[in-house]
């Protein structure tokens, strides 16, 4: 890890939250996530009122139900019979019960103490925006179906185009159902440009191939190439991953030469922008410049399709032209810092042939409302079925749409309604205001971890929202990065090995007994990784993690789980 950002993290000052950016973040926090009917109409509506008002009281999970007006009842009913009713029931315009109640209650993410995952309270505007789709109810598969809202969902993509440095004429887009659907297209695309037989034949006629990703990726890699037919054993390379989890480009070169040494071809080489529970972001330039030297040097006529799954990571993306001399909205200096770092690397996703966009996760959209940036809009023939598959359709209409090329058939639009509207009022700079309070707080949890002294913190130097780190009992260890460090030389050592279990045993004990205090904190098996042994091989290291993507948590329930780790 850079002594830098160690330091900064354990320095005070660099840590503090600045007076002038409280007051950016309170006023951003009242505007786009307070519910308040004065600003957002909608929220109005007396069941809306309701589902909020409930959440304000800030119950534990366990305490829900019994805080719940006639809340056993309703959870009983619910949980019981089921047949559909018979009879007609005439709406009364007061809110229905079960609806407000299932509503209510369900995971409460406006929570402050809500940071289990990559999952956030929508955004007030984009509850707005959503709810206008759900009720115009355009379907995107075909622009006659669409009307207006195809224009939106375009719209919206020549946004994203400009800001990231794609030429908005030239690139297209879509939105799709979730970031593994995105990542589905990034697949679909290097297979059909570089395999364009199995369009009609599937996988077994065509030539000798590999498809490439990288041991940090997402879990859907994995269940996307097994979806689309491809042998997850033996056609498919996982790079291996630096001691930061991004991809090791010795490796990387290692890989792909071998494959073009024997004319193998690579349809796909899938990295990733904000890896989900370490934030790891793999540099895309060094990648693209690889693959475009390697295909000159052996002649290679299709080249791997460049597929960056930025699901988590896109929404760095606002602070592309932020400007970090001058710091305008006061932003500490360890999350500054921190955010350039990122930015760096960000800047670079214009050489991605195509990427993936989740505005429900960090750009606080309801679900779901993904969208798969493709740079080159001719990448859309190769994924061309026969027209005459089409055959609802007019044909002079077909080709003004993707209809011949998406995997889905209806595409709901309340997705683009919802980004589109939250991208409008909060703006660049809202969205800036609102993710570096995130990162300061991810900051600030570190830097108190770091104090207690029996915390390993996993890759620090990431700067993203996620936290990961390992607790030790302070009976048995007193240097903890000693002991990590002997932690990861697992697989070639059976007592490291046998010392890993006993402290993940240990922290997970006191993980389950500590209860959800301050934090809803999670345990997640893969939170860093062994060294590799001679051939390869490593082991998965478990930890606790949060994800600090939530506008209204704080320093006070950092500072609450802090406390109750110490006790
Ligand atoms: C969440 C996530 C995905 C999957 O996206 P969904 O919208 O949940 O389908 C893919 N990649 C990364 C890095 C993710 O964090």
């Amino acid at each position: 890890m850079s002594n830098s950002c160690l330091s900064l993290l354990q320095n005070k000052e660099a840590n503090q939250l600045n007076s002038a950016f409280e007051r950016y973040y309170n006023e951003a926090f009242a505007d786009y996530f307070s519910r308040d009917p004065n600003k957002w109409p909608v929220f109005n509506e007396p069941g809306f009122a309701a589902i909020h008002n409930f959440r304000q009281q800030r119950l534990s999970p366990h305490e829900r139900i019994a805080g719940y007006p006639n809340g056993e009842a309703l959870h009983a009913q619910l949980v019981g019979d089921a047949s559909l009713s018979q009879g007609r029931m005439r709406p009364s315009g007061q809110p229905d019960e079960m609806l407000a109640f299932a509503a209510a209650l369900s995971k409460d993410w406006e929570n402050p103490s809500s940071v289990e995952n990559v999952v956030t309270m929508p955004a007030d505007p984009a509850i707005y925006g959503s709810m206008m789709g759900a009720m115009a109810n355009p379907n995107l598969a075909y622009s006659e179906y669409a009307g207006m809202a195809d224009q939106l969902e375009k719209h919206v993509i020549r946004q994203i185009a400009t800001h990231v440095g794609y030429d908005p004429e030239q690139s297209t887009g879509l939105f799709t159902q979730g970031g593994t659907f995105c990542n589905l297209y990034g697949y679909l695309l290097g297979l059909r440009k570089s395999l364009p037989t199995a369009i009609h034949h599937g996988m077994q006629s065509v030539p000798d191939y590999r498809i490439i990703n990288s041991q940090g990726g997402h879990y859907s890699n994995m269940t996307n190439l097994s979806l689309l037919g491809v042998d997850i054993k033996e056609k498919t390379i996982r790079i291996k991953v630096t001691d930061s989890h991004d991809i090791d480009f010795d490796d990387l070169e290692r890989q792909m030469r071998a494959c073009f040494a024997v004319k193998c071809l690579i349809p796909t080489i899938m990295i990733t922008m904000g890896t989900t529970d370490t934030f790891a972001v793999d540099k895309i330039k060094p990648v693209y410049d690889l693959r475009e030297r390697l295909c000159e040097e052996y002649q290679v006529p299709v080249k791997p399709h460049l597929h960056v799954d930025a699901a988590v990571g896109w929404s760095m993306i606002f602070f592309l032209d932020y400007d970090f001399k001058r710091n305008p909205l006061a932003i500490n200096e360890v999350t500054l810092a921190g955010i350039e770092r990122t930015v760096a690397r960000v800047r670079e996703l214009k050489y991605a042939d195509s990427f993936t966009v989740d505005f429900h996760k960090w750009g606080y959209v309801p679900y779901t409302s993904s969208l798969v940036m493709i740079k080159n809009k001719d990448d859309m023939k190769a994924l061309e079925n026969e027209p005459e598959n089409f055959s609802y359709f007019e044909h002079d209409l077909q080709g003004q749409t993707h209809l011949q090329s998406t995997i889905e058939c209806s595409r709901g639009a309340v997705g683009v309604f919802g980004a589109y509207a939250a991208m409008k009022y909060m703006g660049i700079e809202g969205y800036q205001i609102i993710l570096a309070h995130c990162l300061q707080n991810a900051n600030y949890f570190r830097s108190q971890l770091l104090e207690l002294g029996n915390v390993k913190l996993m890759v620090p130097e990431n700067q993203g929202p996620s936290v990961g780190f390992r607790l030790y009992n302070p009976e048995w260890v007193n240097d903890v990065n000693a002991e990590f460090a002997n932690e990861q030389q697992c697989m070639s050592n059976e007592a490291y090995m046998a010392m890993l279990a006993r402290n993940s045993k240990w922290h997970r004990q006191i993980f389950k007994q500590r209860g959800k205090v301050g934090l809803y904190t999670n345990w997640v098996e893969f939170i860093s990784r062994s060294a590799y042994n001679p051939y390869g091989k490593y082991s998965y290291i478990p930890g606790e993690k949060a994800v600090f993507m939530n506008p209204a948590t704080g320093r006070t329930q950092i500072d609450t789980f802090v406390s109750r780790l110490m006790g």
